[in-house]
């Protein structure tokens, strides 16, 4: 590829709200056979709200909801700010807050110890989720995220939050497809809420329960069954997975640390400018041969 090519396609892709930001993006891109994506904040809107509470006998609802606010109000993670905004009134305040990446969430509340996570997390604190087990099926089948709070060790509720696909994800998974391309979702969400949202968008394949640190290696694993990979992420975690892939592209409206470690930023989020960037390279790859 000449200098001078590259200029006027990258520039091109500029008038698309695709800024190149690294030199070699658009000879990476032309030889991408799947892309993967993140898929809060990416696929979906990244702003879930809350849809399910649902309490185990003998505990309160409105106390249960306000302890669990009170934790969530220490957290970023997007589902914390789902709860936080489902609880009214002054919330109690929380004590020793911790967090364990791609689990949940624990600190103490009027002396009570409040955990909340994923099934995972109340497996590893030998919690026995199965009282809501087929509650929590088939809220994660609509595409809802269950998870579940504990208090002091005993099951206290299983909660569900709702976080709705872009409204051009689908039509940028079609686009991709049609371009000959596989997609991928690559996901910390349980297994049955992934395969639903996959399913609603037509992706290929779908890598859940991914732990945060664990990105990269599904990545790789999709690379060794696919070929080069793209990957589209927005968040903090999405930066190593962005820097491992053969191409990254960062959501622009997503993390600092995300757009850092990407070739590629699709400005205003919109993922059509993933085809755009790909149209772009081939014909300028094209051009060039
Ligand atoms: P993702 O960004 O794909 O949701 P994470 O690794 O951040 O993946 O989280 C994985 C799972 O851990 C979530 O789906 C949720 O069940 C649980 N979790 C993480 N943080 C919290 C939190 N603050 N409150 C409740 N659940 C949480
Ligand atoms: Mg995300």
């Amino acid at each position: 590829a000449t200098p001078t090519s590259i200029m006027v396609g990258t520039g091109r892709a500029a008038e698309l709200g695709v800024l190149f930001r690294k030199g070699d993006a658009l000879e990476q891109l032309q030889g991408v056979r799947l892309v993967a994506f993140d898929k809060t904040g990416t696929l979906t809107k990244g702003q879930p709200e809350l849809t399910d509470f649902v309490t185990a006998p003998g505990f309160d609802r409105a106390e249960v909801l306000r302890f669990v606010a009170a934790v969530e109000q220490a957290s970023e993670h997007p589902i914390a700010a789902a709860i936080v905004a489902a609880a009214d009134g002054d919330l109690p305040i929380a004590e020793k807050f911790g967090a364990i990446a791609g689990y949940g969430v624990a600190a103490t509340v009027a002396g009570r110890r409040v955990m909340i996570g994923a099934d995972r997390l109340m497996q590893r604190r030998k919690i026995d989720i199965t009282p809501f087990g087929s509650e929590a099926a088939r809220l994660a089948a609509t595409g809802k995220t269950p998870f579940y709070a504990a208090i002091d060790g005993e099951l206290a509720a299983m909660i569900a939050v709702s976080d709705p696909v872009k409204s051009d994800s689908a039509a940028a998974i079609a686009a991709l497809h049609a371009a000959g391309l596989q997609t991928a979702m690559i996901t910390g969400d349980n297994a049955r809420t992934a395969q639903a949202i996959a399913a609603q968008l037509g992706i290929d394949h779908v890598v859940a329960e991914v732990l945060p640190k664990g990105k990269v290696e599904a990545l790789e694993s999709l690379r060794a069954q696919h070929g080069a990979v793209a990957f589209v992420g927005d968040g903090i975690n999405d930066a190593p997975a962005l820097a491992a892939a053969d191409l990254g592209l960062a959501i622009g409206t997503g993390t600092d640390v995300a757009i850092e470690s990407a070739d590629l930023v699709l400005m205003s989020g919109d993922l059509k400018g993933v085809l755009a960037a790909l149209h772009l390279s081939r014909r300028v790859m094209g051009n060039i041969r």
